[in-house]
Formats: C-alpha cells, structure tokens, sequence
C-alpha cells in the first residue's frame, strides 16, 4: 500500500494530462497502480467489471476514465483523421457524437476510419451515415472528448489546438500512423505537369506528390512536426497547403500512406 500523498500527487499528475508511464516513473509506483488509482477502481470495488455496462447506459470503456488500455496505434491514426475532417458534438445526456466525414469515393479509407474508431472505444457501435456526397462515419459515448481534449465551440481553425502530452507519446511511437490519417483525411497524392524548355521544344515531365491542405496552422503545425520526425522533406506551398514533392520524400509516404482507396 502506498501513503495517501504518493497517491494524491499522482492523481495530481494524472489530471495535468501526464501520461501513467511518465506519473508512474516520477512517483516510483507502478503503471498499473497509477491506472488504478485514475480509474477508481477502488471506490467501485463491487461495481461491474472494465468494460462491462455500467447502468445500461455509462459504459466503462474510456481510457482516461477507467485505465483500459488503449490501442496506441489505431488511436494515432484516429486522430489524425479527427485532426483533418472529424468533428464531436454534444447530444442528450451528456453524450457526445464523434463524427468523420469521408468522401464516398474511397471505400478503402471509410473502412479504415470505422476499424479505428471501433479500436479505439469497443463498447460504442459504430454508424455509417449517408450525406451528399460523403458519408460520416460515426459512434456516441459520453467518454469522446477525454481522448479528443482539442474538442471545443467554434471550428478548429479558430481555436487553439495543441496536442497533451499523453498524445505526444502516442504520436511519437506511432507517427506514420498519424501521417496516414492526416493524409487519408486532408491530404491527396496527385501528378503535376511541369513544362521544361529543351533542345527541339519543350518536354513535359509528369511526377507524383503529395499535398495537405488544412485552414488551421496549428494542425499544419502537428502535420510538419511529424514529417520531420520522420525525416521527410516538406515544403509550405501557400498559406494552407504543405507540399511534399521531392522524389525520395514521396517514396517515404508511398510506403506507408499511398493513394487514396
Ligand atoms: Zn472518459
């Protein structure tokens, strides 16, 4: 049993946004204890067990809330579609609906952003809703906005968005898989023509690059910072796009974000 005060400054930590491994480490307490503590495992002893329904409608599966773990990866990914196209907004009952828009020309990514978003909270069904050309990929839980803390009033370009910590760590160790998703959502892989004067005319050249596009510098920020993490050269292209053209460059995203499908 650890003193009350160890346990106090750890839960201290833990609302800071510090990551169990890091309170873990800076109280020399084991992660598991850590998470048991944030979870309150200890004041519903005899209530249901992680991650089973709580009273029919609290469903206990929240990371933050209740320590399960959380697939690090599929979460990445997540949020780098949350980042470029998602959205959360309050329902009834203190519930809030996690929204991704997808184009319903890529089938491929619409699938990819359901497995995530199933990965990443198992409990909540996952729906698919038709619009005008789009479909929103979407799940309810009360527990949304503890794993996005970048949700808030207005659009995302008019808000500050900064990554906590416990997402730096994340993103750190999985930052291809936050790429694809800001890609999959925001980004496109296109060929651009060039014309280059030569002996006997002009020669056209057609090669392939990427281009991200988000009204929000901040997000663009999140974007270049994990390119250079990856050591991928970038290039702002104007106020709202950041173009990754040169040839090396494109085969490094090629081999792990690839075309739209
Ligand atoms: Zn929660």
């Amino acid at each position: 049993m650890y003193p009350d005060e160890v346990v106090q400054q750890a839960l201290k930590l833990s609302r800071e946004g510090w990551t169990d491994r890091e309170v873990a480490r800076r109280c020399g307490v084991s992660m598991g204890a850590v998470q048991k503590w944030r979870s309150g495992t200890r004041r519903h002893k005899r209530g249901p067990a992680r991650g089973e329904p709580y009273d029919g409608r609290i469903k206990r599966d929240c990371p933050r809330c209740y320590g399960r773990s959380l697939n690090s990866q599929s979460y990445a990914y997540l949020l780098g579609v949350y980042l470029g196209d998602g959205h959360i907004v309050a329902t009834t009952k203190g519930c809030y609906r996690l929204s991704l828009s997808c184009c319903a020309t890529w089938p491929g990514l619409i699938d990819a952003a359901e497995m995530a978003m199933a990965a990443v909270m198992p409990l909540s069904r996952v729906h698919r809703r038709s619009r005008q050309g789009s479909i929103d990929v979407e799940s309810q839980s009360k527990h949304w906005p503890c794993l996005f803390p970048q949700h808030g009033p207005g659009r995302k370009h008019e808000r500050k968005i900064e990554l906590a910590n416990w997402q730096k760590e994340i993103v750190e160790e999985y930052t291809q898989e936050l790429v694809s998703g800001l890609v999959h959502s925001d980004g496109c892989r296109s060929m651009n023509r060039v014309r280059r004067p030569a002996a006997g005319g002009d020669r056209w050249y057609e090669y392939p690059r990427y281009f991200f596009t988000n009204e929000s510098m901040d997000i663009q920020g999140i974007f270049k910072d994990a390119l250079d993490r990856l050591g991928i050269a970038w290039k702002q292209a104007n106020r709202k796009n950041i173009s990754v053209a040169r040839r090396e460059a494109v085969a490094r995203l090629d081999e792990f974000v690839g075309p739209k499908f």
